[in-house]
Order: structure tokens, then sequence, then C-alpha cells
């Protein structure tokens, strides 16, 4: 059995197994797919020290320095149950796809998030060349340029805000007749002159030359007309589905998936811990998830010098 399994090999979980494997206890991470969000990344101008890199060679790096360690990695696994230990102390059970099962005393759960995306012809194709979804990311490759907003709740009003004051002009695209987001927010974005609201409209269609986004189709609800506006970026912000399908039933999760944490990482089960986007800390992002898988590592050390025998 493992001290510490981290399941996730995205930046948290591999930050989470450094931590671990530095302090010399049996450390294992498995993934689905090493590298996690990271491997689906262009350019990432903002882990900070790293002025300029790419999403497979940030991933790579991850990997490197965690082979450093004495840590078994177990690519290409996937999780589908944890089975908590039935005393604290005791050896909690994951369960994956392939039939395998690994025990640990602690557990560091980072099976990160996913964005979801509008599943319209082109999307998939301009990903990463027009089609974002990080305004915090992406927002200054767009600077003078016009990008749409699709989704008017708070995150896709916040990311409308944010990229009015970088870009030459916003269009939010809301499906239905009004927006969702917090009174305040949408003040604040009726109030800024270089973006444009269409609501009761359904994005249909991410238009490009080959290499870039060039425009967005988009059907409006009411006279069921298609209408196009010509735009380098479109920011999709529909939401983020943490992974933890899995993991329903046995920690405690919000009504939105996010796995419930306090300040250290602790979920509602002893010994296991968690960290990164997976969970309820804000703002989902490399240097973050970084943090925080490293501040989960270092509680689930803690708690197991104070738990287990000699
Ligand atoms: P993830 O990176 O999501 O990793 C999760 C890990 O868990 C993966 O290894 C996955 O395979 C594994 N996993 C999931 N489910 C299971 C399961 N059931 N069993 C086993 N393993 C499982 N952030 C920035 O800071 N800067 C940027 O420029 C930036 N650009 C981005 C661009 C794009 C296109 C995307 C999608 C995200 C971007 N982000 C950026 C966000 C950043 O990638 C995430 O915040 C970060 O990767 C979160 O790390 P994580 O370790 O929590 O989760």
């Amino acid at each position: 059995a493992f001290d510490m399994l981290v399941v996730g090999g995205g930046p948290a979980g591999a930050s989470a197994a450094i931590y671990a494997a530095r302090k010399g206890i049996r450390t294992g991470v498995v993934a689905e797919r090493f590298g996690g969000q990271v491997l689906d990344t262009l350019g990432i101008e903002n882990f900070i020290s790293v002025t300029e890199t790419e999403g497979p060679k940030l991933a790579s790096a991850l990997e490197q320095h965690v082979r450093h360690y004495d840590v078994d990695i177990m690519n290409l696994q996937r999780a589908v149950k944890l089975v908590p230990a039935s005393q604290d102390g005791g050896l909690n059970e994951v369960h994956f796809a392939s039939g395998a099962v690994l025990k640990s005393k602690t557990l560091i759960l980072a099976t990160g998030a996913r964005w979801r995306e509008m599943n319209v012809p082109g999307e998939a194709e301009y990903r990463t060349r027009g089609v974002a979804y990080c305004p915090h990311c992406d927002g200054p490759l767009f600077k003078g340029k016009r990008v749409a907003v699709i989704g008017g709740g708070n995150s896709g009003v916040e990311a409308a805000i944010d990229l009015a004051g970088i870009v030459a002009e916003v269009t939010l695209i809301e499906y239905n007749s009004s927006l969702r987001a917090d009174a305040v927010l949408q003040r604040k974005l009726y109030s800024l002159p270089n973006v444009t609201v269409i609501t009761n409209a359904l994005t249909s269609e991410v238009k490009g030359d080959g290499k870039k986004v060039t425009g967005l189709v988009y059907k409006d609800r009411s006279s069921s007309d298609f209408h196009t506006l010509e735009l380098e970026g479109i920011f999709v912000q529909i939401g983020l589905i943490p992974n933890t399908d899995w993991l329903k039933g046995s920690v405690e999760l919000t009504d939105r998936g996010e796995i419930v944490v306090d300040d250290r990482g602790q979920t509602s089960l002893p010994g296991v811990f968690a960290a990164g986007d997976v969970t309820t800390v804000p703002y989902k992002q490399i240097v973050i998830a970084v943090g925080e898988g490293a501040k989960a590592s270092l509680a689930a050390f803690d708690h197991l010098i104070r738990s287990s025998a000699p």
C-alpha cells in the first residue's frame, strides 16, 4: 500500500507527488492522462518565472520533475470509485476502470475539471486558434481585436468586463432572454462603451479561414434568422465541469460537483485531501493548482505522522 496516492496527473497532482516524495514516503500518482488540461494549451504566459511556454512542453517538464523522484507513475488509468478507510488511519481504496484497486493511507484527489463546450461546427477545429475558454490566460492575446463571450452567467459577464479593458469590442451572447449574472455585474457591463449584449441567441457555428477564427454565426431565437459577427476571438463561458462523477456518494461535493475543501485541502473524509480545479478553491489556474497541490500534500503528510503507527 502507498502512504500517499495522488489521483490526477495535472499541475496539482504533479506538485502533490513531488512534495510527498521529498518526505521519503511511499508515493504513487495515477492519472487518466498525465499532464491534464495543460496538454490542451498552446501558449502559457502566466506561470510565474516562465515568461512563455507551451502546454505540451510544460506537461513534459512536470512529468520529468516527478520522475526525478521515487514515485510510482501509473498513466492511462481512470478511477471509477473511492472506498474510504473504515477507520481513521486505515487504508483508502481507489478502484479503476481496468479493474485494478490501489490502497493508500492518504489520498490526494486532483482530477481537475473541463470546460463545457458549445459543440458547434468549428469549435474543436479552432480551439486555441481563436476559440478560448480562459480570459485570464488568453485575454491579452486579443489586445485591440474583436471578441465574443458566450454565456451570460457570472463567469461570462466577468469575462466580458475583464476583456473590455483589453480588446477593442466585446459582444456577449446569451441563449436566454436575459442575463443570469448578479445585478452589480450587469450594471457594470452595461456601463461599458465597447460591449454589446445579444440575448435570445444560439451560437451555431465558428467560422475560420483554415488558420484562425474569423467569425461566429448565431441564430436569433425569436425570428429564427441567422446572423454572422466578424471577429477574431470567442471566449466560451458556459461552465466548468469538475471531474468528480467517480466521487459521488463518497466525499462531500457542492451542487456544482466541486470537492469541498478547507484551507488545508482537507475534504469531508479524514486522510483524504484534494487540490486544484476539482475543488472549491476559486480561480482555476496552473500556478494556483501547483500551490494547492503542494499545500494538500503537506497537510496529508501532517495527517500521516499523526495517525499512523511508527
Ligand atoms: P487538470 O489539469 O485538469 O488535471 C487533472 C488530471 O486528472 C489529469 O491528469 C486527468 O487525466 C486526471 N483525471 C481526471 N479524471 C480522472 C479519473 N477519473 N481517474 C484518473 N485520473 C483522472 N491556466 C493557466 O494558469 N494559464 C493558462 O494559460 C491556461 N490556459 C488554459 C488553456 C486551456 C485550453 C485550458 C483547458 C485550460 C487552461 N488553463 C490555464 C487552466 C489550467 O490548465 C488548469 O487550471 C490546471 O491544469 C488545473 O490543474 P489540475 O491539476 O487541477 O487539473
